[in-house]
Formats: C-alpha cells, structure tokens, sequence
C-alpha cells in the first residue's frame, strides 16, 4: 500500500474541525455548502452527527455555515454573512495559496489562465477571486481550449498561469509547452499541491512493481480519478469507490501476483481497510 493513501491533511483539517464545531455547539445547527470533501460516505456520517450537507443556502435559517476544504466565491461567503449565518472557513491553505496567486496575476493584469475542470468547485472559487480584478480570467481544462484560445492570449503581452491543486504535473508542462512561442512574458505557479505530487510519486513507483494498481475513492474526486489516470499508464489499474465494487474484479485480483494500493485525498482509512480485506478473502 502507497505510504500517503488516503486523507491528506486539508481533508482531515475540514473533517476533523467541522465534527468538533458540532460537539461544541450542540444547540446550534451547523450547515456545510456543497460536499465538505468528496466523499460519499463521510458526508453521510457527518449527517449522522447532525451537520447538514446543502447545496443551496437555507431560507429562515441560522446557525453556523462551513465553507468547504475547496473553497468558495467571495460573493457566496458574503451572502452566508448577510444571511446571519456565522461563517467558518475551512479552506485548505494550499487552495487558498492559489486563490492568492491567481488574484495576484489579475492584479498584474496578467491574463489568467486556470488549469483545471471549469465545473470542479475549487476552480469555481479561484476563478471568482481572480475575478474580482479582472475580466481576463479564463479556465482551461484541456488543450484543445487552450489552443481555441491562442488569439487572445497572441493579443495579450502578458500570461498568467496557476493550476488546481490535484491536477497532473503533465497538464501543466503541456500547456507550458504550448504558450513559450506565443508569449513573450509568461509567468507559472505551479500550484500542484505537494500532498497531491508525493501521492501520485509514491504510486507510481509502487506501479512499477505491480502487475494490479487499485485505485480507491470518489470518480467525484479530481485527485483520485487523476491516479487512476497516470497509473493506468503504467500497468493494470483499476478505480473502485468501496470495498462492494472488488466483486466486478474478482478474476483478475486472483490472477494477479503483486497488487498496489492508493486511496485519494478525500478516502478514509476504514473504507481502505475494508477494501484489503476484501482483496485478502479473494
Ligand atoms: S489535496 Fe492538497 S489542496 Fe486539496 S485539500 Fe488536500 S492538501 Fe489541500
């Protein structure tokens, strides 16, 4: 099994804290907008507890609001403050880092290019902050957007980059790739968090001396479907969200000798556990 499997810290910061606001404010109802992490099954026991997973912001209601380790548009964050929710935020700091960057290219009338899915709610969140200072702030979630684009970015002198968290290192380099000849000022942030490139490192080596990679955790989650991506580029590879799928994969885990592991960010270790007993009784 992959060393870093499993809840990196941002994750378990929101999990952790979100949980111990409620036991210290039982009287109080505790709201979280849109998914804390994406995790089916934590999002269900965080109900069990009474915290309350909400895509839309009450009506006539109060309490506490928790703005999710993905971050949130500073408009909505406003509203939930108007509303007279009392807000915390729980960000992880490697997504606010870049928030920051991006607002700081805007700032430098860089034109902002965001890597990452236009509909994944960290990019949702980066490009509403980024956009606060400009209106050149674009997402692009793969080349053929980019290249769509080479007009405008020909037109601009200078070109801004930040990329999502748990995109892949290789996205980055091929858009790099792409924009040295177009532009003349081209400033990058690899924005890749360092949890995110040592999971994926450590899966790939693990890769190498494995004839069956098992991938463990949300298709929701960006960095978990990311893995399943790069290890499939390596030897067999397959992506279950719990222990219940092993059962489509019966055959090939009783042919195969060496079998790796890894679990995405937003995967909690009991679901891990499970899925290695399962493979175990195969
Ligand atoms: S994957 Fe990285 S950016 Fe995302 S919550 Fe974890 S540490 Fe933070």
């Amino acid at each position: 099994m992959a060393q870093s499997a499993g809840f990196c810290y941002g994750v378990k910061r929101a999990v952790e804290t979100t949980k111990k606001i409620k036991l210290e404010n039982t009287s109080k109802k505790v709201w979280v907008l849109g998914e804390l992490i994406h995790n089916s099954q934590v999002i269900k026991e965080l109900e069990g507890l009474g915290i309350q997973t909400v895509d839309e912001l009450p009506e006539n209601e109060n309490g506490i609001c928790i703005v999710r380790s993905h971050g949130m548009p500073p408009q909505k964050i406003k509203e939930m403050t108007d509303k007279g929710f009392e807000v915390v935020d729980l960000t992880c700091l490697d997504v606010k880092k870049v928030q920051q960057k991006a607002v700081q290219l805007a700032q430098e009338n860089f034109l902002v290019l965001i890597l990452g899915k236009p509909e994944h709610p960290e990019v949702v969140a980066i490009k509403a902050n980024a956009q606060l200072y400009s209106d050149k702030v674009f997402v692009i979630p793969d080349l053929e957007v980019l290249k769509g684009l080479t007009d405008e970015i020909k037109s601009h002198n200078r070109v801004g980059i930040v990329i999502q968290t748990t995109q892949k290192l290789d996205f980055l380099q091929d858009v790099i790739r792409y924009l040295i000849p177009l532009s003349s000022e081209l400033k990058v942030f690899n924005t890749i968090c360092k949890s995110t490139s040592k999971r994926q490192q450590e899966a790939i080596e693990l890769a190498k001396n494995s004839d069956l990679m098992i991938v463990v955790g949300s298709k929701k989650s960006a960095n978990t479907t990311h893995l399943a991506e790069i290890l499939s580029g390596i030897t067999n590879t397959i992506h279950i969200e719990t222990q219940d799928d092993l059962i489509n994969y019966k055959d090939i885990i009783e042919k195969s000798q060496e079998i790796g592991i890894t679990a995405g960010a937003s995967t909690p270790e009991n679901v891990i556990k499970n899925v290695i007993n399962q493979i175990e009784k195969y």
